[in-house]
């Protein structure tokens, strides 16, 4: 097929001036003028490539017949410069002659794979983050997409849940933040641009609070944790100018995201004025009959359409439904015409009715793949994502020469470091531990090799050769983990610990008294009660990507000093999930539970988490002195200044991430202990001091109360300056007066 309809595709390269928004609207009410309710219900579907060009079994009839005949709005999962273009001149040959969108889930890169967005949250670096998102546009721009479904912005507190793999972690306040830095990555400052995509902030809403961690699933959540943990990503995703958004497959107290009025016009539409539109989840129009809450897909495309969904996502629920229902007056024309208007004003201001190609072609394909500088992005950020979770006696860096024995069933692997959802990378282009290290090492060290075991499975067949090579060492680096497919979508796990034999094999090695650094390969955050307690070292190195086991040799030779901070808490048990650094005080203990009868810790476990949030060591030390408040009392109209001074106490460069936590200590609602309010990611000399400064205004000191007003109320606060949650370092009190 693609072949057949390549020749129709050339290339519109003369970029005219752009529209006016007036301009833009005048154009877009003369389109609906012109086309039928047909035609408009077809703006709003949006078809997979399978069913174009995927085998016979997946193949919608007629679907090509629906593109030439302009009643398909997008496409998702058309991969390719070829293919893209090749469907686009397709679109062209219609009446009005509307291009198409093309969508595609470029999650953390396209070619080049970059760590999985988890991963980059831990590095708390929101120039690095934004370069990711802006790297994997500028590849997917070149194949002719325009739009990627990124970023999840869903805070995740369950790691159980699989998806906690695509999100930027547990905290609402560092996740809004990566949320803009990865809306202005994919975009640039405004749509339209030659290497940027429009983002799509997902999944509207609370997805991540799906119960249990089961994937799909309901979610009952406090109006306070809604509009306090929950929103504020999206809400930056807007003020970041999030051309799109996706709804959600959960319910929200009994509604399904996909038809709740309340989140997707009152909320976004109302009282955030979006200008965007909103894309259903794959199937997530029909799914609410599944859900009992439309008697058939009819119902279920009105009930969307009027809740504020203006396109169909793999539904055929709009294009069958939709006609009809305006004719039968169920649903007003005047929604259709909206919810068209708003993805013609996206396809207008990305400049599609001047150039549908959007200058995608082959020969820039292949010059943006290849280009050296993202690889060099890769690496940068997956050796920031990077966190050292414990390092006794100084084990890292390794200090050359040496005999490395390099173990795990992870050391060799390529396509697990690429993580989930990748695109078309090449993954035997993905760098191994095994060929990083060596690279690395060079004719300095010898490393051997033995795998051990599989990541999952139960067999201890390879135990006696790793232990074997592992004596024959100085050191022991044991590269273990997940396997790639066991984070993502739909791969909720029950029990989060390390699977397989890999704990065993780890007792095994331990048992040859050699130093033993383990590196963790993850796309969530596991338990490894073992490892963490009898290791030397623990490096967690999540999915890193095409450039993983260089970034991972950078870190451990200490060519690059680690700054990742844990943007999730690591629980110890399984029983403690979900488990946030966001604690309440009943007063009662929470460690040490012995005698004490009527604690709030669990008789057999504490409350406290393995790694809190926040956590993650150096090679250097840093040490923080002189705080100064700028005053003690602060009216809601004032701001106050809190300075002191980091100092690099140790003999190495070193970054660290500066976290201000704030305690509201009495209110009409009961606060937490810590929320992040901001930090601060600096770059020190050895001996080098700097002095810091964060400002607090009102806004960081207000919540929703029980009338869900965002307000700040007058009493003391507790400021808290450190190194990780559980690693304060300052404190100051201040007031807010009336
Ligand atoms: C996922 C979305 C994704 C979509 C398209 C759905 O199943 O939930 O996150 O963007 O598929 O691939």
């Amino acid at each position: 097929l693609t072949a057949a309809l390549l020749a129709a595709g050339t290339s519109a390269r003369a970029q005219k001036k752009a529209l006016t928004p007036a301009a833009i609207e005048q154009r877009i009410t003369e389109l609906l003028g012109q086309m039928t309710i047909q035609e408009k219900a077809g703006q709003l579907t949006q078809y997979s490539g399978r069913e174009l060009t995927g085998p016979a079994s997946t193949r919608k009839t007629d679907l090509l017949n629906q593109i030439r005949g302009g009643q398909v709005g997008s496409m998702l999962n058309v991969k390719g410069v070829t293919d893209t273009r090749a469907i686009q001149a397709e679109a062209l040959k219609s009446r009005l002659h509307i291009p198409l969108l093309f969508g595609l889930d470029v999650i953390h890169g396209y070619q080049t794979v970059f760590p999985v967005p988890l991963a980059e949250a831990a590095s708390w670096d929101m120039a690095a983050i934004r370069q990711s998102a802006h790297v994997a546009a500028r590849e997917a721009a070149a194949s002719g997409i325009h739009w990627t479904f990124a970023p999840m912005v869903d805070v995740g507190r369950d790691p159980r849940w699989g998806r906690v793999m695509e999100g930027a972690g547990e905290d609402s306040y560092l996740g809004s933040q990566i949320a803009r830095a990865r809306v202005l990555g994919f975009q640039g400052d405004k749509l339209g641009g030659t290497d940027a995509v429009m983002a799509c902030a997902k999944h509207f809403v609370a997805y991540g609070a799906a119960i249990a961690g089961r994937d799909y699933n309901a979610v009952d959540l406090s109006p306070q944790q809604l509009w306090e943990v929950y929103l504020p990503p999206f809400k930056a995703a807007v003020d970041a100018g999030a051309a799109t958004f996706m709804n959600s497959f959960n319910t929200l107290n009994g509604v399904p995201a996909t038809g709740s009025k309340y989140l997707q016009r009152d909320i976004l539409k109302g009282q955030w004025q979006y200008p965007g539109f909103v894309v259903s989840d794959w199937g997530s129009i029909r799914e609410m009959v599944s859900w009992g809450y439309a008697q058939n897909v009819s119902e279920a495309a009105q009930k969307a359409i009027t809740a504020g969904n203006d396109m169909d996502m793999e539904n055929d629920a709009y294009f069958d439904a939709l006609p009809q229902l305006v004719q039968q007056g169920k649903v007003d024309v005047a929604l259709v015409d909206d919810a068209v208007r708003r993805i013609l004003r996206k396809k207008f201001e990305l400049g599609l009715f001047d150039d549908p190609y959007k200058f995608s072609d082959a020969k820039r394909e292949k010059k943006v793949f290849s280009d050296p500088q993202h690889r060099v992005a890769a690496r940068d950020v997956a050796r920031k994502s990077m966190v050292l979770l414990k390092n006794e006696r100084n084990t890292l860096p390794l200090s050359s020469p040496r005999k490395i024995a390099l173990i795990g069933p992870l050391a060799k692997a390529k396509r697990d470091l690429a993580g989930g959802w990748t695109v078309i990378a090449d993954t035997t282009r993905i760098v191994s531990a095994l060929e990083g290290i060596r690279q690395r090492a060079g004719k300095n060290a010898s490393v051997l090799y033995a795998k051990g075991c599989e990541a999952t499975g139960d067999s201890r067949a390879g135990f006696a050769q790793a232990v074997e090579t592992a004596r024959q060492a100085d050191v022991i680096v044991l590269c273990v983990g997940e396997t790639w497919d066991m984070s993502g979508e739909a791969k909720s796990r029950a029990d989060i610990s390390l699977p397989g034999v890999q704990q065993e094999l780890f007792q095994a090695l331990k048992a040859t008294g050699k130093p033993i650094v383990a590196v963790v390969f993850a796309g969530r955050p596991l338990i490894f009660n073992a490892v963490a307690d009898q290791a030397d070292a623990i490096l967690y190195a999540w999915f890193p990507g095409s450039e993983g086991g260089h970034a991972l040799a950078d870190v451990l030779f200490g060519d690059y000093n680690p700054a990742g901070k844990l943007p999730s808490t690591f629980p110890r048990l399984m029983g403690q999930i979900p488990l946030s650094y966001q604690q309440y005080s009943t007063g009662r203990p929470v460690v040490d539970p012995q005698n004490i009868r009527y604690r709030s810790a669990y008789i057999d476990a504490p409350n406290t988490p393995r790694y809190a949030f926040g956590h993650g060591l150096s090679y250097t030390t840093f040490r923080y002195s002189d705080l100064k408040v700028s005053q003690p009392r602060m009216t809601a109209a004032e701001t106050v200044q809190v300075s002191f001074t980091l100092t690099n106490t140790g003999s190495r460069a070193g970054e660290e991430v500066v976290q201000l936590y704030l305690r509201d200590k009495v209110a009409s609602v009961v606060r937490p202990l810590k929320e992040l309010k901001d930090f601060q990611k600096v770059s020190l000399q050895p001996g080098e001091s700097r002095t810091l400064t964060f400002t607090i205004t009102r806004d960081k000191l207000a919540f929703y109360n029980n009338d869900l007003q965002w307000i700040a109320e007058p009493g003391e606060f507790r400021l808290l300056l450190g190194a990780a949650s559980d690693d304060i370092r300052l404190e100051a009190d201040l007031v807010l007066i009336d």
